[in-house]
């Protein structure tokens, strides 16, 4: 500690302070500990790198506040710290942090059945689950079975940490059966989950919350987020960067989730979206590098090479394994960066021939159009099912045969959602050839 601020003090550049995707590595880092400083990493990765986070303050510092409200009935000694992320999938991670996904906030009912999924996640954290996952042997049959135990125990303590906290244990069984849509092998069967978490809480009351989470959910982007990138006419338009890729009429294009594939004669060009720190650092690692500034930024194109310095300190091993699972373009792969100020858009250039990028500003339209469907709460005008209502002015998201009494909140969407990936029946659905 004394070290650093020596440093900053003399501002020698020799004792630079290290670094990890543009950012100075803090404490817990440089003192070694290790949990602490993974979870740093991952919350690192997920902003600078994957350009993955779900930016909303208040939607984040309301979850974080159930966490701490259930964190007090907990074992542990930190409260994990949660990131709101804009993928699918829900989970802990090392380093004590909880990544939700909007997608599962999307699906849920009320704020019981919210802490009914975050204190599943942090009795993973208080089991050390995640370091298991994270350390542990490869998937095998033996891990499986370990595995699907520790999401039945996680399940069981969920409903513990609820009931400490105040909140209904019912709601974990909605939840499970509100957010669960595909069997897997790692947890036990859905149906089973459910019936157990059921009959540990059976005829245990506490707080619902419903119209606390729709108060909080209003306004959250809802179904895929087009401005990471979608198709409009000609141009494939990334409004979250400003910019838009001209298509020409022969090119076979592939437009799936956020990624663009064109097939150009016998070039290939695969894009992607990544944060702004990451891919300087992977501008820094390319060979025959060829940068040139055009009114859009900084285009840097060149073949990614294999990196040599290797770091082998345990800080630099950890960096390495968390850096591997972060999107990148293989060694030997053809690439030109376009860097902005919000992020960073890598093509990667396949075939023998790089094909003509044709890149401008996205024009106000293509902004407008890429905007994304939002949450927005509508209130029942009478008893009765939600059915029965006449209340969303876009698209009902909430059960149609809840009942409900006037004024009570109805979730909608204030538009119809553009499907996610996982919804779309085959990707192939997405592959669409230009006829003019
Ligand atoms: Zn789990």
């Amino acid at each position: 500690m004394i070290r650093w601020a020596v440093c900053a003090l003399l501002g020698l550049a020799a004792c630079a302070r290290p670094h990890y995707l543009g950012a100075a590595v803090p404490e817990p880092c440089r003192a070694r500990d290790i949990d602490a400083c993974l979870g740093w990493m991952v919350e690192r990765d997920l902003a600078a790198a994957e350009l993955g986070a779900y930016e909303d303050a208040e939607l984040r510092g309301y979850v974080q506040a159930v966490v701490d409200r259930l964190a007090r009935g907990s074992s542990l000694t930190r409260t994990p710290r949660v990131l709101l992320a804009d993928r699918d999938g829900t989970y802990a991670t090392v380093g004590g942090r909880i990544v939700v996904a909007r997608p599962t906030l999307e699906k849920l009912g009320s704020e019981a059945e919210l802490a009914g999924i975050l204190a599943h996640e942090m009795a993973h954290i208080e089991g050390k689950h995640t370091v298991a996952s994270l350390f542990g042997p490869h998937p095998d049959e033996d891990w499986l079975v370990m595995r699907r135990d520790a999401e039945a125990i996680a399940d069981e303590r969920a409903i513990l940490l609820l009931e400490t906290a105040g909140y209904a244990p019912v709601a974990m069984g909605r939840a499970l059966r509100n957010v669960l849509t595909v069997e897997d092998e790692e947890h036990p069967a859905k149906d089973l989950r459910i019936a157990r978490v059921e009959s540990l809480a059976v005829g245990r009351g506490g707080f619902e919350g419903r119209d606390e989470l729709y108060a909080h959910l209003a306004g959250m982007v809802v179904g895929r987020d087009p401005r990471a990138g979608i198709r409009i006419g000609d141009a494939w338009v990334i409004a979250a960067l400003g910019i838009a890729f001209e298509l020409a009429p022969d090119d076979l294009v592939r437009a799936a989730d956020d990624l663009l594939v064109v097939r150009r004669g016998t070039a290939t060009l695969t894009g992607y979206v990544l944060g702004a720190p990451w891919a300087r650092e992977l501008v820094g690692t390319l060979e025959d590098r060829d940068a040139h500034r055009t009114t859009l930024g900084l285009v840097t194109a060149g073949t990614v090479a294999r990196r040599t310095a290797r770091d082998d300190s345990p800080l630099g091993k950890l960096q390495r394994a968390i850096r591997s699972g972060l999107p990148q373009p293989a060694v030997g792969a053809r690439v030109a960066i376009l860097e902005r100020r919000r992020g960073a858009l890598i093509l990667e250039l396949g075939g023998r021939r790089s094909p003509e990028l044709n890149f401008r500003v996205a024009t106000p339209t293509e902004i407008a159009t890429s905007e994304p469907a939002r949450i927005a709460i509508a209130h029942a005008q009478r008893s009765g099912t939600i059915a029965s209502q006449d209340a969303c002015r876009g698209v009902l998201l909430d059960d149609p045969q809840r009942m409900v009494r006037a004024g009570d909140p109805i979730k909608c969407a204030d538009r119809a959602p553009l499907a996610r990936p996982a919804d779309e029946s085959g990707a192939e659905a997405a592959e669409t050839r230009r006829d003019e």
